[in-house]
């Protein structure tokens, strides 16, 4: 039998199928060991065949891999294949978002450890008093039965292995699943689906459509909703995959998920450990576990015979892939719902302009969700206007209406949340004198200030460098910290209220994968009044106690320049204040605002998602952005500044030809660098185009495909959310 194998090196000379021999048993999808260049790399076996025009001297012959079933299904290969082709890169690359890395490596296998039993009873054993390992090892096992080997000789070092060569134990070997997330639970809660819930729940499952998008409010109850889906696929011995939008969010929903469906749900994440993810991988490929639950690249998650895709928080930019290739999420779970003939649910408070305007004009059915559970009611946003407070003198972070919210949230004993965009102590250093501003030397973007460890750090690339005592520049002293963080906040919150018990959670305090779980259980068990947090806070939680909300800045994402930022704002507020009185107490928010007038603020301090998207799509289209147009931008990456603006003119050379070829297709074409000119000692350029039709994308793809070489890389990116 002949296998055509993709060996898995993501290089574009080696991205090609070879012709191997293999066993007649072999099967498509499963993986092999195959000899590659004087080495033996793993392989997928793609296809099987009777012949080959290779001949027979060379054809070389490929080992096996022990799977019990083959790594990779039928769905998978032809969703690889597809993936591939829309996005043009390395065939290994795209297989390799099938399998969790630690299965490509090989590092890491199913976990085998030894465990010691004793055969013989102590006082038969004949050992020297000096032997006191021995005698440690026996007498632990006599009282605690079977023990982990690897425990026992953390304590009593080669006792066991010398009581066993005397015969006295039994070691045996046994396969232990690690369980992630042990320390999460929750009490299991039957819930009888409010009328709004029930109809929800009927229109998913009846409507023909395979996209339904779910308008709810935050706090109307939308994971039960999920949650009741999930059960019904479960009956019907389907699966479901269920995507949140961060890390943060997950062990949450996973203790919910555990409580109702224990060992059915599986987690795959990049924050568990490689062995934790080679598990729950394990799990769901051999449908032990029927639900996975993660980040987007959960959508890929090793399931058969789905029966819903979930996406919660459908608008949020962590569902497009940052890395090649750079899928969106959505196209992904839309080819396995159509794949599998299930439905597609995606849910938001805030849905994104794109999708609304798609549910709008009827290609996705449309859920409304309009009110809390129990009708309560949406917590009051009151603007607090920034530049009276400087007016009057107020220079600190709060202005008088929050300080007296805080106060009267601190005396019921009940629980506050302020939000800011930013973390660290401030945002930049600069010197009043000369106007130097500290920057990272590999990334040219400013440098944070962090107090607690007196340092600057580059929040791109995490370089750490001194604190500065002078201006490099001019040697002056006057050095500003201009702008406001959240370490700053705390520390400003500790003065004003002594007493009060105040926790941060961002990038810096959320570390290791139960990081931010802790943080929120103490502030969920009102072990902390005032929760200060970035982004991290907005999403999700579920806080009864939550009964005020401050936004600090509410201006500071209204100011990126990116056709987005008006978008993002209004999900931002809408998020956060959604944080605010969730139980039965009337729940507050104050919006601090230096342009109280805005209208994206206006709309979202009176709840109008309706208005706020007529006023953002008919800019969309006077201005002709997305989703009435698509833009496009052509990465060009690389170490070597000479040899990127070669590969960059490469590339230009050939996209002005399109461009002059197709000039209908285009709104907007131009080259220019990047506006971060370095980010990890790699420079970066760009050529930036808007397109009015979209059927020139896959000659963008080509050309740039063809330009990547070695110190250049060429990447496509779509409508990116991020065009720093
Ligand atoms: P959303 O995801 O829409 O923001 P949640 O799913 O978090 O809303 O629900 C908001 C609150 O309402 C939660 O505290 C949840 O436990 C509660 N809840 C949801 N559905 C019901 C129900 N059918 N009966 C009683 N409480 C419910
Ligand atoms: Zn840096």
């Amino acid at each position: 039998m002949i296998a055509e194998v993709i060996v898995d090196i993501a290089a574009s000379e080696t991205d090609r199928i070879f012709d191997y021999l293999c066993d007649d048993d072999t099967v498509v999808g499963s993986r092999v060991r195959a000899p590659f260049g004087g080495k033996t790399l793993p392989g997928f076996v793609m296809r099987l065949k009777e012949r080959t025009d290779v001949p027979e001297e060379r054809l070389k012959k490929v080992l096996p891999c022990p799977d019990e079933l083959p790594a990779l299904n039928a769905e998978c290969l032809s969703l690889a294949e597809k993936i591939t082709a829309r996005y043009r890169v390395p065939k290994a690359l795209t297989l390799r978002l099938f399998l969790p890395s630690e299965m490509r490596t090989g590092k890491v296998r199913e976990l085998m450890r030894n465990y010691a039993t004793l055969k013989v009873p102590v006082s038969e054993m004949k050992l020297v008093k000096s032997a006191k390992n021995q005698i440690g090892a026996a007498e632990y096992l006599a009282e605690h039965g079977k023990t982990d080997c690897a425990y026992l000789n953390g304590i009593f070092p080669g006792g066991v292995a010398a009581l066993e060569k005397k015969g006295y134990v039994e070691i045996t070997q046994e396969q232990r699943l690690r369980d992630p997330y042990k320390s999460v639970t929750s009490e299991r809660v039957e819930r009888t689906l409010t009328d709004d819930q029930a109809r929800a729940v009927h229109t998913i499952q009846t409507d023909g459509r395979t996209v339904q998008l779910l308008h709810g409010v935050t706090g109307s109850g939308k994971t039960e909703i999920y949650l009741t889906l999930i059960a019904k696929c479960l009956e019907e011995g389907k699966s479901s995959i269920f995507l949140v939008p961060e890390i943060s969010l997950t062990p949450q929903m996973l203790a919910q998920l555990r409580a109702r469906f224990g060992k059915n749900a599986a987690i795959l994440h990049s924050g568990l450990s490689a062995g934790e993810r080679f598990d729950e991988w394990w799990r769901l490929r051999t449908g032990e576990a029927k639900i996975a639950i993660g980040a987007r690249s959960a959508v890929f998650a090793p399931l058969e015979n789905l029966g819903v895709i979930i996406i919660d928080e459908e608008h949020d930019s962590s569902y497009s892939s940052e890395t090649a290739p750079r899928y969106n999420t959505f196209d992904v779970a839309l080819l396995r719902a159509k794949y599998n003939g299930c439905k597609l649910v995606l849910g938001s408070a805030t849905p994104s302009a794109e999708t609304y305007k798609r549910a709008k004009e009827g290609e996705f059915s449309l859920i409304r969700l309009d009110k809390r559970i129990n009708k309560r009611p949406l917590p009051e946003i009151v603007i607090a206007d920034m530049r009276r407070e400087v007016r009057r003198g107020n220079n600190s972070s709060f202005s008088g209406v929050l300080k007296e919210e805080i106060e009267k949230c601190l005396a019921a004993d009940k629980q506050a949340i302020l939000f800011l965009n930013r973390r660290g102590y401030s945002q930049t250093v600069i010197c009043k004198e000369c106007g130097y501003v500290a920057k990272c030397e590999a990334c040219d973007v400013s440098l944070t200030y962090h107090r607690d460890e007196n340092c600057l750090k580059c929040h791109f690339c995490g370089a750490r460098y001194k604190m500065l005592r002078a201006c490099p520049e001019c040697g002056g002293f006057k050095l500003s910290y201009a702008g406001t963080g959240t370490q700053r906040i705390v520390s400003e919150l500790e003065k004003l209220y002594p007493s009060a018990r105040i926790i941060r959670m961002d990038n810096d305090t959320t570390s290791g994968k139960e990081g931010h779980y802790k943080i929120l259980k103490t502030f969920a068990e009102k072990k902390a009044d005032i929760l200060v947090g970035t982004q991290m806070i907005a999403k999700g939680h579920d806080f009864p106690a939550v009964t005020l909300v401050g936004i600090l800045d509410a201006d500071m994402s209204l100011h990126f320049s990116d056709y987005r930022s008006g978008e993002r704002t209004f999900q931002l507020i809408t998020q956060v204040a959604g944080r605010s009185g969730r139980a039965e107490e009337q729940g507050k928010v104050v919006l601090q605002t230096f342009d109280p007038e805005n209208e994206v603020l206006r709309f979202a301090t009176s709840y109008d998602y309706e208005g706020f998207y007529q006023n953002e799509i008919s800019l969309r289209a006077a201005m002709a952005f997305p989703p009435f147009s698509k833009i496009v931008r052509v990465l060009v990456t690389g170490e070597d500044d000479k040899k990127c603006i070669e590969a960059l003119r490469e590339v230009y050379v050939r996209l002005e030809k399109l461009y002059t070829d197709n000039p209908d297709k285009f709104l907007f074409f131009n080259k220019m660098r990047a506006p971060i000119k370095r980010i990890q000692n790699k420079y970066r350029y760009q050529v930036l185009m808007r397109l009015s039709d979209v059927s020139v994308l896959k000659d963008i793809y080509d050309i740039c495909a063809e330009a990547r070489n070695r110190d250049a890389l060429v990447s496509v990116e779509e409508n990116p959310a991020n065009l720093s």
